[in-house]
């Protein structure tokens, strides 16, 4: 049963909802094995069968030459509200997301306040209720106030409507600390979003440590930062049959990918797309806007991340879209803050460089943004199954266009894919059964609270 976090249920919600058919596309849904041209059917805000379909048709979409899939989501996404909203708002962010494809995106806390409370989560999810094109979920902050010092209550945040929670930007610091965190996790159904960065080996390091950084003359960050931090959280989860409630945000390095695999009953793990399509070459041509942190490795390490999503390694692709603004940015490499944004071309990325370049299959690369981070986190969505909410992506994979930033939803316009011919043109967005964006067209208004809607049991 779905249910919205106000506890009324989500079918019951939708009742006035239109039926709708999506007709002749090619549908994607790895979390049901189904790749084939046919149409799939939507009622009162849910994906029905065929034949309970047919009776309520109201609004017909053509998708021949399209690829149906579930709609995509981002579970490391910064929407900066509150705190930061001259950088992204929920409205700016949570468009961004519907332009590229997502239904769900999951909010970052390192927000000012942070949600930290059973108050504070109650405070963002009003302004989601508020503002928000596609669906949020919120991670709570692992520290109060972002401290890195005082952990958080993890039940009263998962009983706040929270998914997760993180110390991504405010790293946990000592083992007794990640200990505890993950024990308090453990108690509370929630998992820890870890970011894996030593920081004794990173310390003032601008981009990665390696022949480009010399060559440019910046200071780099040990690519060993990333291994030895996960090897922290292992020494801090002592039990060697029991997955610990860990996810490894961004991983980055060959190192990385290699300590997880071997890591039996071991924690889950995201990369994002420019780890997987650039290295650290990127810099020299773009600068500030290929500047993130953890930072774009080598060729190897790059090699090895599509490896490892390939084979499942890696789960989850997310984006970790971090707006900037242009000024912040213009800083130079030394001066300019770590991000970059990714929502409006996280999708377009990986077809250009993972599946038109045949190193991994689409409906790989959509598991990875669908039916993986969905199951992993107890989100709504990820497949097209009868009785799941009716969050569907429409997109033209042949399409192509030239990524300009100054046409973004999003206020960010940080990208070191600007300029460059992409392919995969999102058309149609439906969320919970109302059609968002038509064909590449926002509706005129925001869909009614799509809200924070997970799976209880
Ligand atoms: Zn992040």
């Amino acid at each position: 049963m779905v249910f919205c976090h106000c506890g009324s249920t989500l079918g019951a919600a939708m009742k006035r909802k239109r039926a709708l058919l999506i007709r002749g596309g090619r549908i994607i849904c790895p979390a049901s094995g189904r790749d084939e041209v046919g149409d799939v059917y939507v009622r009162d805000g849910l994906i029905v069968a065929s034949g309970e379909g047919e009776a309520g048709r109201e609004v017909e979409i053509d998708a021949s030459g399209m690829i149906v899939c579930p709609g995509l989501i981002d579970i490391h996404v910064h929407l900066r509200e509150p705190g930061a909203e001259h950088k992204e708002t929920m409205e700016t962010g949570t468009r961004s997301a519907v332009r590229g494809g997502f239904t769900t995106v999951c909010a970052m806390p390192n927000t000012s306040p942070a949600p930290d409370t059973a108050e504070t989560v109650a405070a963002i999810l009003t302004r989601v209720r508020q503002a928000a094109w596609c669906r949020v979920g919120i991670i709570g902050a692992a520290t109060l106030g972002n401290d890195r010092s005082t952990l958080t209550d993890y039940a009263a945040l998962a009983d706040a409507g929270c998914i997760a929670v993180s110390d991504d930007a405010f790293m946990l610091r000592t083992r007794e600390q990640r200990r505890e965190a993950l024990l308090r996790c453990a108690d509370a159904g929630l998992r820890m979003i870890a970011h894996a960065e030593r920081e004794e080996l990173s310390a003032g390091g601008v981009m990665h440590a390696g022949e480009v950084a010399r060559r440019l003359g910046l200071m780099g960050q040990h690519p060993e930062a990333e291994v030895r931090s996960l090897e922290d959280w292992r020494d801090a989860w002592d039990d060697d049959s029991t997955p610990p409630p860990l996810h490894i945000a961004h991983v980055s390095t060959a190192a990385g990918v290699e300590f997880l695999r071997e890591w039996q009953a071991g924690p889950s793990a995201e990369t994002a797309p420019h780890y997987l399509a650039l290295t650290d070459e990127a810099v020299v041509e773009h600068g500030a806007n290929a500047k993130m942190n953890p930072p774009l490795r080598t060729e190897e390490d790059r090699q090895a991340l599509i490896e490892a999503v390939a084979d499942g390694t890696i789960a989850v692709i997310a984006t970790d879209h971090a707006p900037h603004t242009t000024e912040e940015k213009a800083a130079g490499m030394t001066e300019a803050p770590f991000g970059i944004v990714g929502l409006e071309s996280a999708l377009s990325v990986l077809l250009k460089y993972l599946v038109a370049s045949s190193a991994m299959l689409l409906s790989d690369v959509l598991r990875a943004m669908t039916q993986s981070p969905a199951r992993l986190l107890g989100i709504a969505g990820g497949t097209l199954e009868a009785g799941a909410p009716a969050d569907l992506l429409v997109f033209d994979p042949e399409g192509e266009r030239v990524v300009d930033p100054a046409q973004f939803e999003s206020s960010g316009r940080n990208t070191p894919f600007a300029g460059e011919r992409l392919p995969g043109i999102v058309k149609t967005v439906i969320i919970g059964g109302e059609i968002v964006l038509d064909g590449g067209e926002f509706a005129p208004r925001r869909p009614p609270s799509p809200g924070s809607d997970r799976y209880h049991e």
